[in-house]
């Protein structure tokens, strides 16, 4: 078994990807992808790939899940069985039954689900490649994925997690970090109010090192969601 104690992640204050510690992996967003959803987003965030496709508001089936006085949002959320190194067993299981609850439940509270009764607004989320934070991910690609629907929302919610490596707060962990690291906080926010509409825990903070992680969250997540306004624009412009 591995000592997790003596797996050296941070050498000269750079970690084992050449981040800094407050530094999240390169993301690329791409909205409006797929011609058969009402919206869609593609998101790459470091080695993780994710899509996200949008739908409603819409009739309910099956029937019972209707609301008379709001609308029901849903999120599916699959990983492909070719996304990680060792094959996935296809189809939902419990952790796919968790992160589809809690991405369906942050965006909840962000879409004005009481302008549409008895009706549900769809997310499916397949994740491609997946590589650590991938629920970070797709809560992020959702949220774009809806905005593109034209589903009135309060606002974009931003997926990103901090963690504790080596004894450091660091932003966004990597698969190797997330694999031998103390402690991994995926939160889901609303960079403009601070909102937190996700909050998840594995591991251990102080309470210092948890306003710490949550510190840099907040900081990080101002500047992903420029990038998702930006990514936005382009598809408006484009047509
Ligand atoms: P998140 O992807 O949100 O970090 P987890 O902490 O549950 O969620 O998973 C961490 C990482 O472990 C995933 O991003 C993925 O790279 C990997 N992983 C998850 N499930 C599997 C699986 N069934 N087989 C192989 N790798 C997996």
């Amino acid at each position: 078994m591995i000592d997790m104690e003596e797996r050296i992640m941070i050498e000269n204050g750079t970690r084992l990807d050449g981040r800094r510690f407050d530094e999240v992996r390169p993301i690329k967003i791409e909205v409006g992808v797929l011609r058969n959803a009402v919206g869609s987003a593609y998101v790459e965030w470091g080695k993780n790939k994710v899509i996200a496709a949008a739908f409603g508001p819409r009739e309910v089936h099956p029937r019972h899940q209707q609301s008379p006085i709001k609308a029901i949002v849903r999120c599916n959320y699959n990983m492909a069985a070719f996304s990680v190194p060792d094959r996935k067993r296809p189809g939902p299981d419990r952790r796919s039954s968790e992160i589809s609850k809690v991405i369906s439940d942050a965006l909840t509270g962000q879409v004005f689900v009481e302008r549409f009764p008895r009706t549900a607004v769809d997310v499916f989320v397949e994740v491609l490649e997946a590589s650590a934070g991938t629920r970070c991910v797709a809560l992020t690609a959702s949220s774009l994925a809806l905005a593109d629907a034209g589903i009135p929302m309060r606002g974009l919610l931003v997926g990103c997690a901090a963690g504790k490596i080596n004894g450091e707060v660091v932003l966004d962990l990597g698969k190797e970090e997330d694999n031998y690291g103390e402690a991994d906080l995926p939160v889901g926010i609303e960079p403009m109010t601070g909102e937190i509409s996700l909050m998840q825990m594995d591991g251990h903070f102080t309470r210092e090192e948890f306003d710490k992680a949550l510190g840099l969250i907040t900081e990080a997540s101002k500047g992903i969601h420029e990038m998702m306004i930006e990514a936005l624009k382009r598809r408006y412009s484009e047509v």
